[in-house]
Parts: C-alpha cells; sequence; structure tokens
C-alpha cells in the first residue's frame, strides 16, 4: 500500500485540477490520495469523482491555517464535516484574511516598481478561494518578473522580505477543537519545517495532543534526516499517528513529487478509526473515505 496524505490542487495553490491531482495519484502508483487544500473543501467533489473512475481511495481533508504563539502553524484536518456551521465559519474568516492582503501586497511590491494588477493574481489563481502568496507569486512569473515561485519567494514574498504581508490565521487549540466538533482529527504539518518558529518539542506536542491532536506529519521534506529521527521518536512515544506525506503542489513546488513520503499502512488504519470514532462523538454528517 503506497499512501500519500497531503496535496493541494488548483482548489488552492497547487497546479493541477483537482481531477487531474487524482489521476497524477493514480499514475504514480499511490493506492491511497489524501487532497488537502488550503482552507477549502472546493476540490472534494472533483476530486471524489476521478477517485471513482481510478481506484485511488481519497481522503478528504484540508490544510487548515493556524497561529500559536505568534507564529504561522498548518493544520491537516482528516474527514471534518465541511458544512458544520462554527468550521465554515472559521475557514470564511481565513479566506477573507487571504484576500485581504492581496492589495497591500500589490502596493508593496509596486513601491519596488514592480506592477501587477489584482485581476492578474485572481487570474494566476483559477477562481481559488485561496487565493496565496503563490498566486502572486504566478502574476509575477507571468509578467516576467521572476523565473518561478521560488524566486519570488526569496526575493519579495517570503516572510522578512519586502512585499510579505500577514494575514489572520485561527488560534490553534480554538481549531483542534472545531475539527473535532466537525466529526475530523488532526495532524499537525511539518512541525519542524522551515517556518522560522521555535520547533514544538515533546511537551508542547504532548500538549497538543490533550486538546485533541490525533498525528504528526513526521516525513516531509522540509524535515532533515535528523529531524525526522528525532520527530518520530517523541511521536511514537507520545502514542501519536506518525504521517509521511509528499505536500504536492503540482508545478509549483520543486521536490514534492506524489508518493516521495508515505504513510504506513497502520497508521493510516488508526487514523481512519480515530476519524470514525471522532464522527460517532460528533452530531455531524462525517464524509466517508472513498473506497473504490
Ligand atoms: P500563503 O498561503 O499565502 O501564506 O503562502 C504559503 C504557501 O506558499 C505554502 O502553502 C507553501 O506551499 C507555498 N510556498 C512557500 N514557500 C514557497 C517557495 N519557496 N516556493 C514555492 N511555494 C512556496
Ligand atoms: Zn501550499
Ligand atoms: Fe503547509
Ligand atoms: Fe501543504
Amino acid at each position: 500500500m503506497r499512501i500519500d496524505l497531503h496535496s493541494h490542487s488548483r482548489a488552492s495553490d497547487g497546479t493541477d485540477a483537482p481531477g487531474d491531482l487524482v489521476r497524477a495519484a493514480a499514475a504514480a502508483g499511490l493506492d491511497v490520495l489524501a487532497i488537502t487544500d488550503h482552507d477549502t473543501a472546493e476540490g472534494w467533489a472533483e476530486a471524489a469523482e476521478a477517485a471513482g473512475e481510478t481506484g485511488v481511495e481519497l481522503v478528504r481533508g484540508m490544510e487548515i491555517s493556524a497561529r500559536h504563539e505568534g507564529h504561522a502553524v498548518h493544520l491537516l484536518a482528516y474527514l471534518p464535516d465541511p458544512t458544520y456551521p462554527p468550521l465554515v465559519a472559521e475557514l470564511e474568516r481565513v479566506l477573507q484574511g487571504r484576500r485581504a492582503r492581496v492589495p497591500t501586497m500589490l502596493e508593496r511590491l509596486r513601491a519596488l516598481g514592480l506592477e501587477l494588477s489584482e485581476a492578474e493574481v485572481v487570474r494566476a489563481g483559477h477562481d481559488t478561494a485561496a487565493t496565496g502568496r503563490p498566486h502572486v507569486a504566478d502574476a509575477m512569473v507571468h509578467r516576467g518578473l521572476v523565473r518561478d515561485r521560488d524566486e519570488a519567494f526569496t526575493r519579495y514574498l517570503g516572510a522578512g522580505r519586502p512585499a510579505y504581508v500577514e494575514r489572520y490565521a485561527a488560534p490553534l487549540v480554538e481549531t483542534l477543537r472545531l475539527v473535532t466538533e466537525a466529526g475530523g482529527v488532526s495532524v499537525i504539518a511539518h512541525p519542524w519545517g522551515r517556518s522560522g518558529r521555535r520547533r514544538p518539542d515533546e511537551a508542547d506536542l504532548a500538549e497538543l495532543a490533550e486538546a485533541g491532536l490525533v498525528g504528526v506529519e513526521v516525513d516531509h521534506q522540509d524535515h532533515s534526516p535528523q529531524a525526522r529521527a528525532e520527530l518520530r521518536a517523541i511521536t511514537r512515544n507520545l502514542g501519536l499517528v506518525l504521517t509521511g506525506s509528499s505536500d504536492y503542489h503540482g508545478d509549483g513546488k520543486r521536490d514534492h513529487e506524489l508518493g516521495c513520503n508515505t504513510t504506513s499502512a497502520e497508521d493510516y488504519q488508526r487514523l481512519i478509526e480515530l476519524a470514525a470514532a471522532a464522527a460517532d462523538a460528533s452530531s455531524c454528517a462525517t464524509p466517508e473515505v472513498l473506497r473504490s
């Protein structure tokens, strides 16, 4: 079984349409794929249709933008009810924050002599609700201002760079609670990645587990072999689910090919059981995992 639990489509900042994402997963020899676009379930229906056709087992998820101790944290939520009103309201706040910062980013780029319109960013995003810096980057590439997304982030859009603008994100502990109430389960994405924040240690992760976290994304391209080994030990010690994933973004991110990291069948099984338990305990209608 080859299982990849973190991927993006055009519903956020990936470059494949949701159906193409699932077909790419089938072509890459994956048995299970989770679609985890940023802050939205928009891609689920199209992905599910392609899953039915290809035989890929589809796990519906999303990567929710959260904030903890002043730093951005990405939370992978699997199988939450996407219609649960408090979750819908929180995601709407996040999406609104994503839209609201675009004009400020464009003003800052303009001050640097880089002219770009909001319409160009919208076009680059293919009507996504989850507008992000990668779409600003794509619009810059289209204009010939930078070579690729990477250069746009390194020179202008990354944290601490001149066109960087903060945006709203939900408090992490509140988000953990929301996902549980929505009948889903939460896994912290790339916790030792390059966000610049302090690495959550065993005590921090234990505290988050108290608040509802069920798993840790250990095998991720942003983690060095040394980091993976340490984080693996902590995750096992705490009895949390351990995942490995590609964080595929299509052409939008290099070195994140589908299946480049995978999750074991045992950990996947446990994640699905915990999601079923969360769904039972909630008052929500939780989406099924689409099995072929
Ligand atoms: P935002 O959602 O607007 O905060 O932008 C963050 C997103 O940009 C993350 O989901 C990353 O996938 C993506 N990203 C961050 N750094 C880079 C980079 N150097 N090249 C391409 N994509 C990146
Ligand atoms: Zn992304
Ligand atoms: Fe992320
Ligand atoms: Fe991601």
